[in-house]
């Protein structure tokens, strides 16, 4: 068994060896180190993206966060999204859209300076302009005098004093040219110009304008000045310099022909721009160089930037470019590794990360990327998958080849079709505790130990034969995924299939994770990822109806922080630990995630999948993913301090009705403000469009109101009132911005909205009541006066004449009236008993026969009933006939309270009464007629005569429409005769 190394790619990445190791290092201390240049993301922005011109002059980032970008024609302010441009004129006040340069002020301010000597300030709230200077100004510093220094194309410099008076310097007071490209103003009080022929000196204090030629440099232009190390950096059209101590020497021999155009020094790295070669970095870790092949869009430099969020913004006559620490870093051939198409990544107990690539194996340590050889026993070196046996040595699974195992740096052994497997692409592996080895291959699991080599396939069990993934519990039990689903082969040699089609139609089971700590496994699935409880075999899908973005992944990760990272074909998921327990225990239906791609820094969003494994966590905690375009890495740790940021708010755009409003004036807003819009944006720039906001309406919301990566908040129908708009801002998992952007409003009322308005009117209507009311009692009072005057006129003469003929027929009427009298006292003697009052039988025949049509004809109830004074004949004889008339009257006074209004009560003749009871059924004529009895029982006598005892008996009977008086009266009187004979005092009904 031969080992072979592959020096030469060794070689190759000697250089990055240190640098690589820097970076292990420091991800896991968390300290910032430069990023390798290659491992840098790159960006480009240009005219197509809104920059008004691919000329980028000048880079700058204001005090509220806004970088502005200088063109040709115009300033660009960008939000991490987009640009807005401002020209010539308002509100700049510049006298052309050409900005040359941008300069951050002793006042933090922006000091714009360009094309026909356009000078203006940008202020906290407004723009200060100054006259142009009527030729091009390269350049702008300031001292601490408050002057300005103006470097011109062909006038020499301008100082520009507080007041504003101007002083012009030229090649008369002793400038070695009138072309000045560069000034700067140090802290020593030095202005340093750099001039077409050298680099000049003055003090901002000697106002004799004294200049001195600082000698050491050859006599072309100094186009670049930066502060450096208590000296200088100087850039010139040939070579760097460096001023130090009042000693002119050549930075670097490296450099010394360079023609530097822009300089940029921070932290111990200097970013040089040149003419026409691009940018380059000279830092603890060397040179290193990035132009045109690795991304650049032009390689001539105009403007460096080093922002915030210590990104490096570069500037080029191609366009706006950027270098960012992303949160992915994806390592391809560029760094070593053996091939770009990644199938499987191995976390090795000893630190190294392996990555199994269509073209070989690599091995990443802190020393480098090496390659391991399998030539001698694959010729295509095509790796499938990779797992560490317990002796630290690696099963590596081919495609065409069988499994090899690799042991101190050496193939030890192979299994392939010849010694008995059932193919040669292995895609999955498991070692056994007790030395045997699982083998999943294209067509079907083999296991191989000392006793030979057995085969599964779908006789045995497998739902198809494709094997995609191997995981062995610690209890023996072996989970196989296939093309077919999930089966679990039991220590006993059961094997059972985990039913996953039920959840969401599952089939491909493409990778296993275990999540001891939680007691699961995850299973990924062509549906989602499937929670298996270990302990009890419960299933939960977290796929489409968990808020999951795509149906197919991978393979999953648990991070160091418990939280879930996921593959898939369109990129990188991760979720949080928290909402994956409570999704799990049913407490949330959706789980929320953060998508990871290309912006990210991977190569590819496009992982791979379906072979062992295609994603693992490394020993430093960085997780790796197997993509179709190199092993991508993410540092957990590294993407919380990205987080940690908080980008400052800004309130970018404010509408009424749909109508821009101007911010800084006009908050007093008119009524009728149906629909308010207010845009802010969070000026991050790193991850722009992952930025979180909430926002609050003081005087409406009660609390803060997400809005998720939304930049505008909308309002409609907010009532007439004040109100301030706060917004603050973070990235996902960070903390929110203290500083909140806000902005007062007020909305004015409708005349009819306010209060003093609803007063008045209520006042007058109330008074307009009052006078009408006054207005009408005073008209019918009046009214009332007129008639009763004028009645009393014609009463008077009408009563005359009525005396008269009253008189005559007075006599007539009382005699008529008498004559009424009499007839009605007859009718009425007729029809009504005299003794009781009540109705005699006359009166009660009339009313039966019309009640018996009536109830006939309407089909309504209708009853009878027939009362008799028991043993009345007693009461005449122990008395005497006028105590019995008494108490015949009593009697019927008694039945007349006790009968309902519209019952006729009649008197039947001696000591016998009569009751008709219209509407009336049985019941209600039995609770009537029974209410009776019970008070003729209970009335009391004792006024009339001591010891009389008085009951009556009832017969009640109902009219049926088919029965003749005769019928219905003889029913009554049987129904009477029988509760005489039951023994008197109680109703019988027939
Ligand atoms: P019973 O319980 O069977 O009805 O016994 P009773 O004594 O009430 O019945 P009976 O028919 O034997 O007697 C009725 C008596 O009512 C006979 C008569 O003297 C008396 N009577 C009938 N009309 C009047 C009247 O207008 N005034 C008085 N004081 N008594 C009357
Ligand atoms: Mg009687
Ligand atoms: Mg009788």
């Amino acid at each position: 068994m031969s080992r072979y190394v592959c020096h030469q790619t060794v070689n190759r990445v000697a250089l990055r060896v240190v640098l690589y190791s820097l970076a292990v290092f420091f991800s896991i201390t968390g300290k910032a180190a430069p990023s390798q240049l290659s491992d840098y993301f790159r960006e480009v922005w240009t005219t197509r993206d809104g920059l008004p011109h691919n000329t980028i002059n000048a880079i700058s980032q204001s005090e509220d966060g806004y970088l502005w970008i200088g063109t040709w024609e115009g300033a660009a302010r960008f939000n991490g999204r987009s640009f807005t441009v401002f020209g010539r004129g308002e509100p700049s006040g510049m006298p052309d859209v050409g900005i040359r340069t941008i300069h951050k002020n002793r006042q933090q301010n922006l000091i714009f300076a360009g094309a026909r000597g356009g000078l203006s300030e940008r202020r906290p709230d407004d723009w200060q302009s100054w006259q142009p200077y009527r030729v091009l100004i390269n350049g702008v510093a300031d001292d601490k005098q408050g002057n300005l220094w103006l470097a011109t194309e062909g006038q020499g410099v301008y100082r520009q004093a507080a007041r504003g008076e101007r002083t012009q310097l030229t090649i008369q007071q002793g400038l070695p040219s009138n072309v000045v490209s560069s000034v700067l103003s140090t802290d020593d009080g030095s202005i340093w110009l750099g001039t077409g022929r050298g680099l000049v000196r003055l003090n901002s204090e000697d106002e004799s304008f004294a200049l001195e030629q600082v000698n050491g440099l050859p006599e072309v232009p100094v186009l670049a000045l930066t502060a450096y190390n208590n000296g200088l950096l100087i850039g010139t059209e040939r070579g760097l310099y460096q001023y130090q101590a009042g000693q002119v020497s050549v930075f670097s021999p490296q450099l010394m022909n360079l023609p530097v155009s822009v300089l940029l020094a921070f932290d111990n790295q200097i970013w040089i721009g040149t003419t026409d070669r691009g940018l380059l970095r000279y830092s603890d870790a060397g040179l290193e160089s990035l132009n045109m092949a690795a991304g650049l869009p032009n390689n001539r430099i105009l403007s460096l930037f080093h922002d915030r969020e210590n990104s490096i913004w570069v500037g080029t006559n191609g366009g706006l470019f950027r270098l960012r620490d992303a949160p992915f870093v994806t390592l391809t051939t560029e760094q070593g590794l053996a091939g770009n198409y990644i199938r499987s990544v191995l976390s090795h107990s000893d630190g190294s990360v392996w990555v199994g690539s269509s073209q070989g194996v690599s091995r990443i340590t802190k020393q480098g990327v090496e390659a391991i050889d399998l030539s001698a026993y694959s010729d295509a070196q095509s790796v499938l998958s990779m797992v560490e046996g317990p002796d630290g040595s690696v099963w590596i699974g081919t495609y065409s080849d069988g499994v090899l195992q690799w042991q101190n740096d050496a193939i030890v052994q192979q299994y392939n079709r010849r010694t008995g497997l059932l193919a040669n692409e292995v895609r999955a592996i498991a070692v056994a505790p007790q030395g045997g080895l699982w083998v999943g291959t294209g067509h079907g699991l083999n296991y191989v130990d000392s006793n030979g080599v057995r085969s599964f396939t779908t006789e045995d069990g497998l739902p198809t034969p494709f094997v995609m993934g191997l995981y062995l519990h610690n209890d023996g039990r072996l989970f196989i995924g296939t093309g077919g689903g999930v089966v679990i082969r039991s220590p006993n040699g059961d094997i059972t299939p985990v039913d996953i089609s039920n959840l969401d139609d599952a089939e491909y089971a493409f990778g296993f994770a275990p999540d001891p700590a939680a007691g699961l496994l995850w299973m990924s699935t062509d549906r989602g990822l499937v929670a298996y409880e270990l302990a009890t075999g419960r299933l939960t899908m977290l796929g489409r109806n968990a808020g999951l973005p795509f149906d197919k992944v991978f393979q999953a990760v648990i991070d160091q922080d418990r939280h879930l990272w996921l593959s898939s074909n369109r990129g990188i998921l991760r979720f949080r630990r928290e909402q994956i327990e409570d999704y799990l225990a049913g407490q949330r239906e959706q789980v929320d995630y953060e998508l990871f791609g290309e912006s990210d820094g991977m190569q590819s969003a496009q992982a791979n999948g379906g072979s062992m494994q295609a994603a693992t966590l490394a020993q430093d905690g960085t997780v790796w993913f197997a993509t179709s375009k190199g092993a991508s890495r993410v540092s957990p740790t590294q993407l919380k301090r990205f987080s940690a940021n908080t980008p400052p708010v800004v309130i970018e755009g404010f509408k009424v009705n749909g109508l821009a409003l101007p911010l800084h004036t006009e908050k007093d807003i008119a009524p009728g403000a149906d629909r308010i819009e207010i845009q802010f944006a969070g000026l991050g720039f790193v991850m722009p469009e992952r930025i979180q906001y909430r926002t609050r309406l003081q005087g409406f919301d009660n609390s803060w109101v997400d809005r998720g990566s939304n930049t505008i908040a909308e309002y409609t129908n907010l009532a007439p009132g004040d109100y301030q708009f706060m917004v603050s801002a973070s990235y996902p998992g960070g903390a929110w911005g203290e500083q909140n952007a806000s902005f007062r409003f007020t909305i004015a009322p409708y005349f009819w909205q306010q209060t003093g308005f609803w007063l008045v009117a209520l006042l007058t209507v109330i008074a307009m009541v009052i006078v009408a009311h006054r207005w009408r009692m005073k008209s019918l009072r009046q009214r009332a006066e007129e008639l009763s005057n004028q009645v009393a006129e014609q009463t008077y003469t009408l009563k005359q004449q009525a005396d008269n003929l009253r008189k005559v027929d007075e006599e007539r009427s009382a005699l008529l009236l008498e004559i009424k009298r009499q007839a009605a006292e007859f009718e009425q003697q007729a029809r009504s008993d005299k003794l009781t009052g009540l109705a005699n039988r006359r009166a009660f025949d009339e009313s039966l026969h019309r009640e018996c049509a009536r109830s006939k004809r309407r089909n309504l109830p209708l009853c009878l009933a027939l009362l008799d004074i028991d043993h009345f004949k007693q009461i005449n004889d122990t008395f005497n006939h006028s105590i019995g008339d008494r108490v015949l009257k009593l009697v019927a006074d008694a039945i007349s309270q006790h009968c309902r209004e519209e019952d006729l009560v009649a008197r039947w003749g001696g000591e016998e009464f009569a009751i008709l009871l219209p509407n009336c059924d049985n019941q209600a004529a039995q609770d009537i007629c029974e209410r009776i009895r019970q008070a003729v029982s209970e009335t009391d006598c004792s006024a009339i005569a001591p010891d009389i005892s008085l009951t009556i008996s009832i017969g009640v009977t109902a009219y049926h429409s088919d029965d003749t008086f005769d019928k219905l009266i003889s029913r009554a009187d049987k129904a009477l005769y029988a509760a005489k004979e039951a023994g008197r005092n109680r109703l019988t009904q027939i």
